[in-house]
């Protein structure tokens, strides 16, 4: 809008901007937490750090994640730390983690899932003590039911390093992701309407000269074509406050057992180290037919998607943006980058 001068109309089904980054603070607790899990922004495209530059200061922030196995809070990714600790090794160096790689990983000559793209990297003791069940509670699905992407989000580090992500950004919006999207729609052009489903004003408006950018589900956009539904993963959040500083060491715990439901706790307080003389904690378990939040990425889907993605390249006025109408696990700045590209693409508009 801002450089093209076209007015824009955001329709949103909730009553809020910010998509699954909204933000807010917690009134109990005076917390800042998200309201649909945690969002750490990482990336090492420069593009995307400088557009979301544009909204919002950005506070470095390194995300750290701990695994809870074996009754001792581990380090995930998988550096020498954990490799000592679950494996009983004496490992100092990079070296030595190569020599406990090659005798400790299985070789694949193509990986075919996330099952062996684990075991290729971490070996099949720590594959099952770390990834196996925390995949199938998260997923519904064994790591060797899901496409090799998935289990590839998760390096192994031949150092002491216990940072999650290795992009050269990483960082938190000083003020919240709601603000930083309340600043990004801060022009005169722009109207949102919240509460609103795009399909019911679709019906009570005509559309026709008007190019759509949807972000929705992209089968169901073509919910009457009669395809078979594509999967999805949804999650539901359990709250919890606590009047005490700190409930777990870090912001983000993972419960890869069986023994217990959640595949992790995040403890809000944490990030941008924030004060309160109370924490509160989420918990996350997943369902299957609440709202959608990560595709399933499998071959089954994936040759659906394909399916839809012809329909979508046929629709006239529509463009279909962003992670559900593209049934893809983008991560923030994949997803935004993905917006830019789509905006130079189609500078016409
Ligand atoms: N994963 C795992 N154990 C862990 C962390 C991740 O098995 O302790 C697997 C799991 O299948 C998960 C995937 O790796 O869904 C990707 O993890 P990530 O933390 O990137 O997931 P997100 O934060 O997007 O839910």
């Amino acid at each position: 809008t801002s450089i093209l001068k076209k007015k824009g109309l955001i329709l949103e089904k909730r009553n809020h901007i910010g998509g699954n980054c909204y933000d807010y603070i917690d009134k109990e607790t005076g917390i800042r937490i998200n309201k649909y899990g945690a969002h750490l922004f990482h990336t090492n495209n420069e593009k995307v750090w400088n557009y979301i530059n544009n909204f919002d200061e950005w506070i470095r922030w390194e995300h750290k994640v701990i695994s809870f196995v074996d009754n001792k809070f581990v380090p995930i990714p998988v550096n020498i730390t954990t490799i000592n600790e679950l494996c009983n090794e004496n490992i100092k160096d990079e070296k030595e983690v190569d020599k406990w790689i090659e005798k400790n990983t299985i070789k694949y000559d193509k990986i075919e899932n996330s099952e062996q793209m684990a075991k290729s990297r971490i070996g099949k003791v720590l594959y099952n003590k770390m990834v196996k069940d925390y995949t199938y509670k998260q997923w519904k699905k064994y790591p060797n039911e899901l496409n090799s992407s998935v289990l590839a989000r998760i390096p192994i580090r031949k150092s002491f390093d216990t940072r999650y992500f290795s992009d050269k950004y990483q960082a938190l919006p000083k003020n919240g992701y709601t603000n930083f999207f309340k600043n990004m729609l801060k022009n005169k052009l722009i109207t949102v309407k919240l509460n609103t489903d795009f399909f019911k004003f679709k019906k009570n408006n005509n559309l026709d000269n008007i190019k759509i950018i949807y972000t929705g589900p992209i089968d169901l956009y073509f919910d009457k074509v009669g395809y078979e539904k594509l999967e999805y993963r949804s999650i539901d959040f359990h709250i919890k406050r606590f009047d005490m500083n700190y409930y777990q060491p870090n912001s983000v715990v993972n419960y890869p057992g069986k023994d217990v439901p959640f595949t992790r706790i995040v403890e809000y307080k944490h990030f941008l180290n924030q004060k309160s003389n109370k924490t509160i904690i989420i918990s996350e378990t997943t369902n299957d037919n609440g709202d959608p939040y990560y595709p399933i990425p499998n071959k089954k889907n994936i040759s659906l998607y394909n399916k839809y993605k012809k329909l979508a390249e046929n629709e006239k006025n529509t463009y279909f943006v962003g992670r559900l109408a593209n049934y893809k696990y983008f991560n923030m700045d994949q997803a935004i980058n993905n917006s830019l590209i789509f905006f130079n693409e189609n500078i016409i508009i």
